[in-house]
């Protein structure tokens, strides 16, 4: 059985069960702006939550709106439900409102002993960064109370070299795949991208050797169309497997299970806090960036020709305020620079929208001449 094949998508996996077992503490945090070094350092395993399962949101309904992005109700109603209960506490960010509703309201129904607010600046300025500095030397602190050791400047860099390790070898997986003929799909991709969220990033990036020496010669083929993709977050791995299961490959992408998460993520030397606000700050390719804008189309027309592919497709949850405001302007930007869009809406693992989503896909690889 090949590594790929091992993964889970289970939100317990065996890796999680085990680190319990050993007497391991975990810290779920949702948004990629959270810089997992520092928990990292303290020896918590940082946990990206994520819903999958797709359940019915009942109780997240109960506590949010049904115009609340439903990733953060899925999340929220897994929480609530129990299957988080491996959780020790959360890291909330002010990613979105939607994402705060559900951090807050999660909380105030469990009350985690460790809960904190880790607060993101919405600029990158120099006041901002040293505002980011400090936020994150006071959460350092809390983090370092809840695992009660001391972190030091040493732990800090420790887990930023070993970061450094993940990201250099996603970037390799992502070569692979951006290659012609690729070896690796995309819904391969944000699988191994979601069952790393899970784990130590030094397992991660053993894991990633495995799975990139098994790969290497690997080649995927009868695809008829390379594309990119991008939009909110989103851990379905099922919906790039039906995107590509109509003959599309995505070959790329700039989403927060993707390339978001680790693109760019390099630096200098210096004080490791200061190095984190810098590489988190300044490589937070998302809309919750308000004047960023220019930097964030550059960033996905590089990696959209550097993958020679032949269109995108922007897709956002229903409710997402910030992705559906930006896909305007990303789909005229795109458009502009000869790359065809398709604009995605869609209710997060509605599997009432698989079929429509894949009639969709087939008329874009039609436009495409596909
Ligand atoms: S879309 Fe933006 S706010 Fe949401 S998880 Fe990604 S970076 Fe954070």
């Amino acid at each position: 059985m090949t590594t790929l094949q091992r993964q889970s998508t289970d939100l317990e996996t065996d890796y999680v069960r085990d680190w319990k077992k050993k007497g391991g503490k975990v810290l779920g945090y949702a948004c990629v702006a959270t810089p997992v070094e520092i928990i990292e350092a303290a020896g918590v395993l940082p946990y990206r939550i994520k819903a999958f399962g797709h359940p019915d949101t009942e109780l997240g309904d109960a506590y949010l709106a049904r115009f609340n992005c439903r990733f953060c109700r899925s999340c929220l109603q897994l929480g609530l439900e129990g299957s988080y209960d491996f959780l020790d506490g959360l890291v909330e960010t002010n990613g979105c409102d939607h994402l705060r509703g559900m951090f807050e309201n999660w909380q105030h129904v469990k009350e985690y002993d460790f809960f904190h607010y880790l607060k993101v600046p919405h600029f990158l300025r120099d006041d901002s960064l040293e505002y980011f500095t400090e936020e994150l030397a006071l959460m350092r602190d809390a983090v370092a109370a809840f695992a009660g050791r001391e972190i030091t400047d040493d732990d800090l860099r420790a887990a930023i070299d070993t970061y450094d390790e993940v990201n250099a070898k996603l970037k390799r997986l992502y070569a692979l795949r951006e290659q012609v003929p690729p070896a690796v799909s995309g819904a391969e991709v944000m699988e191994l991208v979601c069952t790393g969220s899970s784990m130590m990033g030094a397992d991660f990036a053993a894991m990633l050797d495995e799975v990139l020496a098994e790969k290497e010669n690997a080649r995927v083929s009868g695809y008829k169309a390379r594309l990119i993709i991008m939009g909110s977050a989103t851990d379905e791995v099922d919906l790039i497997a039906d995107i590509e299961s109509t003959g599309a490959l995505i070959a790329a992408d700039a989403l927060c299970f993707g390339s978001r998460a680790f693109w760019n993520r390099e630096g200098e030397d210096g004080d490791p806090l200061r190095l984190l606000a810098e590489r988190y700050l300044g490589h937070l390719f998302c809309p919750r960036m308000f004047t960023d804008y220019d930097r964030r189309i550059a960033y996905i027309l590089d990696t959209a020709e550097r993958a020679g592919v032949d269109g995108a497709i922007i897709t956002y949850n229903k409710f997402c305020d910030l992705h559906g405001v930006e896909a305007v302007s990303q789909r005229m930007d795109l458009e502009k620079a000869g790359i065809p869009v398709l604009v995605l809406e869609k209710d997060y693992g509605s599997q009432a929208d698989t079929g429509r989503i894949k009639t969709r896909v087939q008329a874009f690889l039609e436009r495409l001449g596909k």
